[in-house]
């Protein structure tokens, strides 16, 4: 049995509508004592961050993943795959970090990280993809077409919505699955839209349904669909850029969170917030 845990590894301030949103950026690691899987390998350092998209924040880049690795006892050469869920920066990148984990990404994915729709062509990286392209096939960089089993207790479904080429690891825990839905709804109430407990604005009409994230290269009901799929095959999702995300499943365990407070945050931070989780 496999137990997941939720590593942050920094934050993007991003301005939104004259105030400036908090994003938490998560990698998770997969264990079950023996085999060690991470999911996402996070955004590079900060200070690249700001050269690239002059978005602030802190953490990121190998320094970040390392320290997280450590509290669990691990280096990154204990990890032997790498699933990305998509290619954007700030899920995608300190592959070079990995040299000798193999990296799992939808083949799909790849293809449209050269030439993305193009809304999403900031979010797509150069110097990613030139990473995974120079990494020996088969044993660093597995391409994968469709749904898989990665080994038994990790599910792996394609999902195109936010990307052609999104992946969702599930993973199943002694309390159940567990599904990393990262950016195929990065928040709950995307998940939960009618459900006062996930959002502070429920909209009602939208309780048999879920709500697409603003970021889409594939429709509204593609992504509905996907997201349902999803929900037919987990019993917990946990979204990439939400606050409330349980830190070690299964010992922490919930569909819903208590509460709406940390859906969304404002720069400034709390003092502790930066070292906190
Ligand atoms: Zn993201």
């Amino acid at each position: 049995m496999f137990e997941v845990h939720s590593l942050r590894i920094g934050e993007l301030y991003l301005p939104q509508g004259g105030k400036i949103h908090r994003d938490p950026v998560h990698v998770w690691l997969v264990t079950d004592g023996r085999q060690h899987f991470l999911v996402d390998s996070g955004m590079t350092d900060i200070a690249r961050i700001e050269e690239m998209l002059k978005v602030s924040g802190w953490g990121g880049g190998h320094a970040a993943l390392r320290a997280r690795l450590a509290e669990h006892g691990l280096t990154p050469d204990d990890i032997s795959h790498l699933i990305l869920t998509h290619m954007h920066f700030d899920h995608a990148d300190n592959t070079d970090l990995f040299p000798n984990s193999c990296v799992v990404v939808q083949r799909e994915e790849l293809f449209h990280a050269i030439d993305p729709t193009p809304s999403q062509r900031p979010f797509f990286k150069g110097h990613i993809m030139a990473e995974l392209l120079s990494r020996k096939r088969p044993k660093g960089l597995r391409l994968v077409d469709g749904d898989f089993d990665l080994v038994e207790g990790i599910q792996v479904l394609h999902v195109p919505s936010h990307t052609p080429g999104m992946q969702v690891p599930i993973v199943t825990t002694a309390k159940g699955k567990v599904a990393l839905v990262s950016d195929l709804g990065d928040h709950y109430k995307y998940w939960y839209p009618a459900d006062p407990r996930a959002t502070d604005k429920p909209t009602r009409y939208l309780s048999d349904t879920f709500l697409p994230g603003p970021i889409r290269s594939e429709s509204e009901r593609d992504w509905a669909a996907a997201m349902q799929r999803v929900m037919d095959h987990t019993d917990i999702v946990v979204p990439a850029h939400d606050f409330r995300i349980p830190t070690h499943m299964p010992e922490d365990w919930w569909a819903i969170p208590d509460s709406t407070e940390g859906d969304i945050a404002f720069v400034p931070p709390q003092q502790s917030d930066a070292i906190a989780f």
